[in-house]
């Protein structure tokens, strides 16, 4: 029997990249759900995959901040059942606290967090009825470490930890694990699919100066973070290989070991070391 697994946000990124490597897998082991929110955007997925991949691959529409749409996506599979649940939709949001509006803080709540849980919540019962499942997340070390000018974001994935956290401690009753690759920087849409605050906007030009500078820096540290350290979508898909494999699958799997030793620094260093530390990394040596 193949394995279904049902992927949330495969339109761009790492979604893409692990329905394809699923759906092309030599051994036909997986059925894979591939969704995402606009299926006009399909033809990506579908030149990646590259053939017919009938047997192995269904593309249906699914936007996690809709409920109904998860739904109808759950009653589409034909399967009747998901042995691996995959849930990847997420956006960021990029600038000074000042300028973000209610909406657009909602908006990466509903995505990240709320959408991540109400796609749990669809399909927990089948899953439990079945005494057996995985639910891989995308986390984000932005989710293990506060970072500059991504307040609601690192909220919003710091939000995921605990949801999973809480979550897997219930489901080792189920036979169902729950893991978090924790990815830093990879090469995916979502530095262009992100809401970021450029340095031209007028709603820049009303917070202080010492902000604006600041942030100028961040811009241009993230920019070189990404240009050097970025992994590439692929060596992410292997992390989710491992845990799809392994038959104790771990809790939380770092893709990069560049990430977690500012991590540890948090919990090894209660007082405000973590804090210098990133300001350091990312502002340099002024502003300590
Ligand atoms: P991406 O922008 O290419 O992919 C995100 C996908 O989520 C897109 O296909 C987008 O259409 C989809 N999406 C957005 N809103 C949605 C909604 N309401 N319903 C369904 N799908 C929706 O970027 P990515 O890097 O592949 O992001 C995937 C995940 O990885 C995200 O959760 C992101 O937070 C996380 N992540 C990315 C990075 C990075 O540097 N790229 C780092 C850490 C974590």
């Amino acid at each position: 029997d193949k394995k279904v697994v049902l992927i949330t946000g495969c339109s761009s990124g790492i979604g893409l990249s692990l329905a394809v490597r699923l759906a092309s897998d030599p051994d036909k082991t997986f059925k894979v759900y591939a969704t995402m929110r606009n299926l006009s955007k399909k033809e990506r997925l579908l030149e990646s995959v590259k053939g017919l991949h009938r047997d192995t691959l269904d593309i249906l529409q699914m936007d996690v901040t809709d409920r109904q749409s998860i739904l109808d996506a759950r009653d589409r599979v034909v399967e009747k059942r998901i042995n691996i649940l995959v849930c990847n939709a997420g956006v960021g949001l990029m600038g000074p606290l000042e300028v973000q509006s209610l909406n657009s803080m909602r908006h990466i709540l509903e995505v990240n967090l709320l959408g991540t849980i109400q796609t749990i919540q669809a399909f927990l019962p089948q899953m439990k009825a079945q005494s057996q499942g995985r639910i891989l997340v995308t986390g984000s070390t932005g989710g293990l470490h506060g970072l500059p000018f991504n307040e609601v974001y690192c909220a919003s994935k710091f939000a995921i930890e605990g949801a999973c956290e809480s979550l897997a401690i219930l489901l080792k009753h189920f036979n169902i694990h729950v893991s978090l690759i924790e990815c830093g920087p990879v090469n995916t849409d979502f530095l262009v699919n992100l809401k970021k605050t450029e340095l031209g906007d007028t709603s820049l030009q009303q917070v202080d100066t010492q902000t604006q500078r600041l942030y100028e820096k961040y811009l241009q540290h993230c920019r070189s973070v990404f240009q050097n350290a970025a992994q590439d979508t692929e060596d992410i898909v292997k992390v989710f290989l491992d845990a799809i494999q392994s038959p104790s699958p771990a809790f939380r799997y770092f893709t990069s070991t560049t990430g977690p030793p500012v991590t540890q620094l948090k919990a090894t260093e209660p007082d405000d070391s973590y804090i210098s530390a990133m300001s350091k990394i990312i502002f340099s040596t002024e502003e300590q």
